[in-house]
């Protein structure tokens, strides 16, 4: 894949001026000069060829040849709710959600969650989707929405025919998975709970309001390998 850049804001064919991190690791990291070719995108759905112009201090100014679209989306959206593990383990669960192709992750607020990131960290995950985009070739940002309380956050799921909550069961009451799933048309949700587990309540209302529960298996897993084996799964559907 060629080196890809992110520019915020709508791009088209003509000259476009980079600047930012992006510019940054254009001049510093890859030591830029005329004539390079690299590709832009600005998550919209389509990526843009270009060629280095001019190389500044912090800017880099680029011809745009063309337009292209190029899909590397899932067929369905997917909005991944999560209670959100804490630093590095958060960015790691970005990172792999944008690149199995999750379109939304909703922090969630959970009876036995911890604190959902604020502000500033949300800035900072945000950063880590357009890195982890640029590698992975997605023209579409996974969105990382506002912290949710969860019976909100199955309120707005409510109508959606494809809604899976990973929860442990007792060795005896496991069920076959709900893969492949009913109903997986163009849109799914699916949830994980916090570190210390959602409370029997809290999956009960799931249930009650048509949430499929799903059994990872034998093993207690860590949040976000939870939540990489459940959009594997779903994934899996596409393939
Ligand atoms: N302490 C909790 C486990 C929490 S693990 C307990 O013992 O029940 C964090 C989250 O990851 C869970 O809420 C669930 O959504 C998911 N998860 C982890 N391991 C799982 C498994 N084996 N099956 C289903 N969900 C699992």
């Amino acid at each position: 894949m060629s080196e890809r850049y992110f520019v915020d804001e709508p791009l088209s064919p003509g000259r476009v001026m980079l600047g930012g991190p992006e510019a940054h690791h254009l001049i510093h990291v890859m030591r830029a000069a005329a004539g390079r070719r690299i590709v832009l995108f600005d998550g919209s759905g389509a990526e843009f060829p270009a060629v280095v112009q001019q190389v500044g201090r912090s800017e880099v100014e680029l011809s745009v040849a063309a337009r292209e679209e190029v899909n590397r989306e899932l067929p369905a959206e997917v909005t991944l709710g999560v209670a959100l593990p804490k630093g590095d383990r958060q960015k790691w669960l970005v990172e792999k959600a944008v690149e199995l192709g999750v379109t939304r992750i909703v922090p969630l607020r959970t009876e036995r969650g911890v604190a959902q990131p604020v502000e500033q960290a949300l800035l900072r995950l945000r950063r880590a989707v357009i890195e982890a985009s640029k590698q992975c070739g997605r023209n579409r940002l996974l969105q990382i929405g506002e912290p949710r309380d969860w019976p909100d956050f199955l309120e707005e799921a409510a109508g959606v025919p494809c809604r899976i909550v990973a929860h442990p069961l007792e060795k005896g009451d496991r069920h076959a998975s709900p893969f492949p799933a009913e109903g997986l048309l163009d849109a799914a949700f699916l949830a994980i709970g916090p570190e210390g587990g959602l409370t029997a309540q809290e999956v009960a209302l799931a249930v009650a309001a048509g949430w499929q529960t799903v059994d990872l298996g034998p093993r207690i897993l860590r949040v976000e390998t939870a939540a990489v084996l459940l959009v594997a799964m779903l994934v899996q559907q596409f393939a």
